[in-house]
């Protein structure tokens, strides 16, 4: 498996699965790090060097670009933070089809859950409240998820068909 640079200095990298135009993922992926305050660079890049206690096996955190997000239920979710801010998949559907100022919004809001994760943040809830406050975090950060909202709202029939095959992947004998 051909890996792709995301963050060289830090040796950090991801599959180039091919699902997407992976070496364009992680261009966006390293303009978007670079946009994020300092303090919060330093708290995900300490956070990543402190073995994940839920998977000891996770020394870097995996960042994935797939058809199908993985034990994820909402089927029109594109992106998820997960084991405690050290897996982010992205769905490659949408990553194809957004631009890159969408994509950019989209990786800073799952970063953005990751760095709750990694200063044990009070917003950390995991409903709809911490969603609230990624969203506030992001306006802080200088990240607009408008430019997300008004994506979608250009896109309807592709969110329909995200969902829709979302559904079909699990219930394969349908
Ligand atoms: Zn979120």
């Amino acid at each position: 498996m051909n890996r792709v640079a995301l963050l060289p200095r830090h040796g950090m990298t991801m599959p180039a699965f091919g699902y997407s135009d992976d070496e364009r993922f992680a261009r966006v992926f390293r303009a978007t790090w670079k946009r994020l305050p300092l303090h919060v660079r330093r708290a995900l890049l300490r956070h990543w060097r402190t073995p994940c206690s839920i998977t000891t096996l996770l020394r870097q955190p995996v960042i994935e670009v797939l058809p199908f997000l993985s034990r994820v239920d909402d089927p029109c979710a594109v992106g998820v933070c997960r084991q405690e801010g050290y897996e982010f998949q992205f769905r490659s559907d949408a990553v194809n089809a957004m631009p890159d100022d969408a994509l950019a919004v989209l990786i800073a809001h799952e970063l953005c859950h990751g760095y709750f994760f990694s200063v044990q943040h009070p917003d950390r809830t995991g409903d709809e409240f911490e969603e609230d406050m990624v969203r506030e975090t992001l306006g802080a950060w200088d990240f607009d998820e408008e430019t997300i909202d008004e994506w979608y709202c250009a896109h309807p029939p592709l969110i329909a068909e995200l969902a829709e095959a979302s559904t079909a992947a699990k219930e394969p004998n349908r």
